[in-house]
């Protein structure tokens, strides 16, 4: 299994692995390559979760994407460096997270997706696993403003809108899902290292809804009632029950990445997180 996986871990499959002439190659090549762009934040996620934690997600849908299109006909796709920061105020109490502002994150996005699109990419999906609503809005926003200003395809599936979530378990459903079962899974399938396990088994049940909380405008973690920075039940995670998650988020984001070559969109529009931070309090 360990071999399988190193073999997966191809050096093709990171666009900066590749020199430019492999670069000028994918742009020549009949088949259209789609650009996946992991998002993710640099945060406090529980005591036994690494910090990057939702960037780790991401890289792990994109991991399967990219082997699961390895050998087809029409799209391929490539692993962008990933972006390993965010808006992420609510777990600002805790060490090791690190903020960025709204137009920071704004920026980059647009800068790096606009001067990928000059190359000759015109297909990039965004792949993101933090879910603070004001993260995801300026995402939104990011993809807004590329569309009209350059005529890049920018893709994104967008887990909090409620078809999306309804896909996945129960703890996403009930939107305790940081740090909780479902991510701390998803980081056992793919980074199970990085987990401590001893300390993730005494971890309580912290039946706190996100959806909830931000719904009420409280923007931070304690005062939600996570006080070690998670909620649901991380006790309950396992490797195999991320490795079904992931089954279900990579069909996504392959379905995504097809949509969005044959020109069906790929880009899902705002949902309920995003309304929250629209009309706030
Ligand atoms: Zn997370």
């Amino acid at each position: 299994m360990k071999e399988l996986q190193r073999s997966m871990e191809a050096r093709e499959m990171y666009f900066a692995n590749l020199s430019w002439p492999e670069i000028e190659a994918r742009l020549k090549a009949k088949y259209q390559t789609v650009l996946l762009f992991p998002v993710g934040a640099t945060e406090a996620h529980g005591p036994h979760s690494p910090l990057g934690t939702d960037s780790i997600i991401s890289l792990g849908m994109c991991h399967r994407a990219v082997r699961e299109l390895e050998d087809d006909p029409e799209v391929r796709a490539l692993i962008l460096p990933p972006l390993a920061y965010g808006v992420t105020r609510y777990a600002g109490g805790f060490p090791g997270t690190i903020h960025i502002s709204e137009a920071t994150l704004q920026a980059l996005i647009i800068d790096v997706c606009t001067s990928l699109s000059r190359m000759g990419f015109p297909y990039i999906i965004l792949v993101n696993n933090h879910f603070e609503p004001e993260h995801v809005q300026t995402l939104h926003g990011s993809i807004d403003a590329l569309i009209a200003e350059t005529g890049v395809q920018v893709g994104y599936v967008d887990l909090t809108r409620r078809e999306r979530a309804q896909a996945l378990t129960e703890e996403f459903k009930k939107a305790e899902c940081h740090a909780g079962r479902y991510e701390t899974s998803l980081v056992l399938a793919e980074r199970p290292e990085l987990v401590d396990e001893a300390v993730m088994q005494t971890l309580p049940y912290v039946p706190v809804s996100l959806v909830q909380q931000i719904g009420q405008g409280i923007k931070e973690f304690r005062q939600m009632g996570l006080n070690l920075a998670y909620n649901g039940a991380p006790a309950e995670a396992s490797a195999a029950e991320g490795e079904m998650i992931y089954g279900i988020l990579t069909n996504m984001l392959v379905t995504a990445a097809r949509e969005l070559v044959h020109g069906r969109d790929g880009r899902d529009l705002p949902g309920f997180y995003n309304r929250v931070a629209l009309n706030p309090k």
